[in-house]
């Protein structure tokens, strides 16, 4: 096995780029397909600041490494959930890639973003584990990049990601998250600019990277982690994949080349958007956003509790 830039010893396949590569000609490869989705995207530049959004497992870690060594100006943030191993393990992953690098982080424990623990959201909401702390996690990340000065918020999706998401919106003909569906949301009032670098990249490559290039990464799933439909979807599309290599490339960018602009232009989205009285983001909801809202059930109870017990 050669690679295919410098014939020497390869050491990754890549069938869906019909490509073998050397350790070296790996890490170009990846870096080149990053850079690549940011610039024809415009997610951003070398002058602005990108907050992204660190959790410790491989996908995070690894477009950590590379917008790093790309010279992006990247704040990272970690959020610490709640408590148990998994949580601890995952923050001191974290903390060492950033003294090995000397890396601009910031760690949080989920109490001082919201000021209450993630039981008590979980307790006072209806929505499933995993629905309830990615939601919280967007709110404070976009909280986060204001405060912290940031022009972008970036998150580590990859291809398998998109296209498992991909996939299960079409099934159910999720109009919404369709038209929403994109590697770039562009900045609203109250919201930042999100966007998704790693889009190009595939779960195995991102593994691949990792260890190739020895970037510590929690290798488990979050313990409360219920994504058994993704995981179904995931291993679909990697079916799919092995027998009809760059199906998920084509599937996922055909999709927002040529169908998501015609989605948008048919669009009279559901409901008015407003803006949140209290933090300012963007809501489907009168007065409060669904976080805010949330904290305030939250602190009324705590409130009853106390007038209640001696
Ligand atoms: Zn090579
Ligand atoms: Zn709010």
């Amino acid at each position: 096995m050669k690679c295919k830039v410098c014939k020497g010893a390869a050491v990754v396949q890549v069938p869906r780029h019909n490509a073998n590569f050397c350790p070296l000609h790996y890490k170009e490869h990846i870096h080149y397909q990053v850079e690549r989705v940011i610039k024809s995207y415009r997610m951003f530049s070398k002058k602005d600041r990108i907050l992204l959004g660190v959790s410790g497992g491989k996908d995070s870690m690894v477009l950590w490494n590379v917008l790093r060594e790309l010279g992006y100006s990247v704040q990272t943030v970690h959020i610490n959930v709640r408590q148990g191993d998994y949580f601890e393990k995952s923050e001191a992953v974290v903390r060492k890639f950033a003294e090995e690098t000397g890396a601009d982080l910031k760690v949080y424990r989920f109490r001082d973003i919201f000021g209450f623990e993630f039981e008590s959201a979980l307790k006072f909401s209806r929505k499933p584990v995993c629905s309830l702390c990615g939601t919280l996690k967007r709110h404070a990340f976009n909280r986060l990049a204001k405060g912290l000065n940031c022009d972008v918020c970036a998150t580590a999706h990859n291809l398998d990601d998109e296209t498992a998401l991909l996939l299960g919106n079409v099934l159910h003909w999720q109009m919404g998250y369709l038209r929403r569906q994109s590697p770039v949301l562009e900045a609203e009032t109250g919201m930042v600019k999100k966007v998704k670098p790693a889009v190009r990249i595939t779960d195995r490559e991102m593994k691949d990277y990792a260890d190739l290039f020895s970037i510590g990464y929690v290798d488990e799933k979050c313990p409360y982690s219920r994504g058994a439909t993704t995981h179904f979807y995931k291993d679909i599309l990697n079916r799919l994949e092995d027998q009809y290599p760059g199906t998920k490339t084509y599937f996922y960018f055909k999709f927002i080349k040529d169908l998501k602009p015609s989605l948008k232009e048919a669009s009279e989205d559901t409901g008015d958007v407003n803006h949140c009285v209290r933090c300012g983001c963007k809501t489907l909801q009168d007065g409060k956003c669904f976080v805010c809202a949330l904290a305030d059930r939250i602190k009324m109870s705590a409130a009853g509790q106390e007038a209640v017990d001696p």
